[in-house]
């Protein structure tokens, strides 16, 4: 397997080597045949990841996978003119007559290690912004996805030439050995802890990484806002994909006397938008049994500790769904609260002053999303100031994620570099430097032997 890895490698990169830089032509040829790629297939790639999760929405599927991927595709198409053009600099006088500019070139070849939660969305976005900055890339799917990874391979080997982008699919030896290979940039998209690995490799080759990764992302709700607006809309961030969403508000900050009804709130919110669980094919189902036991340790040890725990009426089965699941007043150092949950599973905490609630999100990583329901401006610009994050969505959740035109990224723990839209298009190209000297370059003309004028043209370049 790694010798086919190693050759899928080698014939990329010898293309990125040899073969002209792309034009915005053929960037946008690209970019059209991932477009009808995906369109095309978005029935059949729906279907496999419902079959990886056993049992996942398929209209949500093609909701937030498929949309984002169209709209950040045509965003990229209609601005790359835009992003493509040379940069036009300042030259200070000292070297004058002369041009300065920036091109923004493609790095070669980009590798792209997704995980299974979006995994068309993980796979394909990085690919987007990789095509748009004229690059080349390999890209390995996770392996708890294995009927959407092997589609998803036959349709890129369908569409593409094998040295412009191929994807590998295989386990973690594969992705280590994967993460190990001379890329030009490599994206990784999943958890800290593997994230280290991942960095930690790239470093034997000097390949700048993108991390994208979790952690544990606030919720703050300000005394001044509406307890059910927020609550339904929190309700909408945690449950779909049940939870398994890495910008998925991971835990709520509540005001310390509303805390009970917004927890009450959350879940009468769930109980809407899913009636039933265990035989609802729009909820998600948790990826595996390791995963599911994880979380319903965190929620035993919780009630251990006396919180108390709301659950939807069609509550988990021995091998069921994990129905959405309130925790209030969570022991602090309990699992819930000290590791991302990444599932249907909502701790409540109670705080008493904002200044209390931003102490609690500064105590711990640095979050890849933060959440602030509010209507106040002063309370707004007190959070948003007060605690740093990858991203925000103010009176919302998860959106700010699904915008073109802003960068999506991680801070800290959570990840370092961002991409999609023009941002996406920076991280994966060159900005390279050039400097054009005019009809005369004083500099050589003033030595060396350096002489008087060379000390008199110092003086007056040091001048206070
Ligand atoms: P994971 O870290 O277990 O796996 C991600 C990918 O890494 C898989 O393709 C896997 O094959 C590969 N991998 C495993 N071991 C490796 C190694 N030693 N070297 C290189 N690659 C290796 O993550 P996961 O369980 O698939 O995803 C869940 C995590 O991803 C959560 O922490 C979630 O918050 C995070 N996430 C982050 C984002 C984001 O955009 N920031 C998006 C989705 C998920």
């Amino acid at each position: 397997m790694t010798t086919d890895l190693y050759h899928r490698f080698d014939r990329v990169r010898a293309a990125s080597r040899t073969l002209p830089t792309p034009g915005l032509a053929e960037r946008r040829k690209l970019l059209s045949s991932l477009r009808d790629m995906v369109l095309d297939n978005a029935k059949p790639l729906a279907a496999a990841i419902a079959q990886d999760f056993g049992g996942r929405s398929e209209a949500e599927t093609e909701l937030v996978e498929v949309v984002p991927i169209m709209n950040g595709i045509r965003h990229a198409m209609s601005s790359l003119p835009r992003w493509m053009r040379d940069e036009r600099r300042h030259v200070s006088a000292a070297f004058q007559p002369a041009k300065a500019w920036v091109r923004y070139e493609p790095l070669g070849v980009i590798g792209i290690i997704a995980p299974w939660n979006y995994p068309l969305y993980l796979a394909l976005g990085p690919l987007i912004d990789a095509f748009a900055a004229g690059n080349r890339a390999l890209i390995k799917p996770s392996e708890l996805t294995p009927a959407f990874s092997d589609l998803l391979a036959r349709i890129v080997a369908d569409r593409f030439d094998s040295d412009r982008v191929s994807v590998i699919t295989g386990g973690p030896d594969v992705a280590q050995a994967f993460s190990a290979l001379p890329f030009d940039h490599l994206v990784f998209t999943g958890s800290t802890a593997v994230g280290r690995h991942v960095m930690r490799a790239a470093a034997e080759n000097l390949t700048p990484v993108t991390l994208e990764l979790g952690g544990k992302s606030p919720v703050i709700v300000a005394r001044d806002y509406s307890i059910e607006k927020a609550a339904r809309s929190i309700s909408f961030g945690k449950f779909i994909n049940a939870g398994q969403t890495c910008v998925a508000p991971d835990y709520v900050l509540a005001p310390t006397e509303s805390a009970e009804r917004l927890a009450e709130a959350v879940l009468a919110a769930a109980q809407q938008a899913y009636p039933t669980i265990q035989t609802n094919d729009q909820y998600s189902n948790i990826i595996t049994d390791r995963h599911r036991a994880r979380l319903q340790a965190g929620v035993d040890e919780a009630i251990a500790a006396g919180a108390r725990v709301l659950t939807h009426p069609d509550a988990t089965g021995p091998n069921g769904k994990m129905a959405p699941t309130i925790v209030l007043d969570p022991p602090m150092d309990g699992l819930l609260m000290t590791e991302e949950i990444f599932g249907p599973v909502l701790p409540v905490v109670r705080y008493s002053s904002l200044a209390d609630a931003l102490a609690q999100v500064n105590s711990r990583e640095r979050p890849l999303a933060l959440y602030c329901y509010t209507d106040d401006r002063k309370t707004r610009d007190t959070v948003l100031d007060g605690a740093i994050s990858g991203g925000a969505t103010l009176n919302g959740a998860l959106m700010h994620v699904v915008q073109d035109d802003l960068p999506f990224g991680g801070v800290g723990a959570s990840g370092s570099g961002a991409y999609h839209g023009r941002d996406g298009f920076r991280r994966f190209s060159h900005a390279r430097a050039v400097h054009q000297i005019g009809f005369v370059n004083v500099f050589e003309k003033l030595g060396p032997p350096w002489g008087g004028l060379a000390r008199t043209t110092a003086r007056l370049l040091t001048r206070r």
